[in-house]
């Protein structure tokens, strides 16, 4: 469960920004393509968060789907998991979007 280690790197982040305050609400972007659950993600964050600042804040998770372009054909496709590969059957691909793991805001006070 990958996800445990991708919450307490987000939670020491918080922690570490809010400087004490108590933190009300996160909100993280993770795309598709980082295979994190959202709902482990926020079993992981309730169990992490206790007894920090941020105990009892509330957790958004934003999942950006996957999205490549092709270098041969260059055309942009879906990526609905991370087998990249281009309909068109050429390999050559990159990833745009689905790979973000930022968090985006927190709400703090
Ligand atoms: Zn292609």
């Amino acid at each position: 469960m990958h996800e445990l280690s991708i919450t307490q790197s987000v939670v020491d982040m918080v922690c570490e920004r809010a400087g004490g305050r108590p933190v009300r609400t996160v909100s993280v972007r993770v795309g598709v393509l980082t295979a994190v659950v959202a709902e482990s993600m926020r079993f992981c964050f309730d169990l992490i968060t206790a007894g920090t600042v941020a105990e009892g804040a509330r957790l958004e998770i934003d999942q950006p789907p996957g999205a490549a372009r092709c270098r041969t054909c260059e055309k942009d496709f879906a990526l609905p998991d991370p087998v990249l590969l281009c309909p068109c059957g050429s390999a050559d691909v990159e990833i745009t979007s689905g790979r973000e793991l930022q968090i985006i805001s927190m709400k703090v006070g």
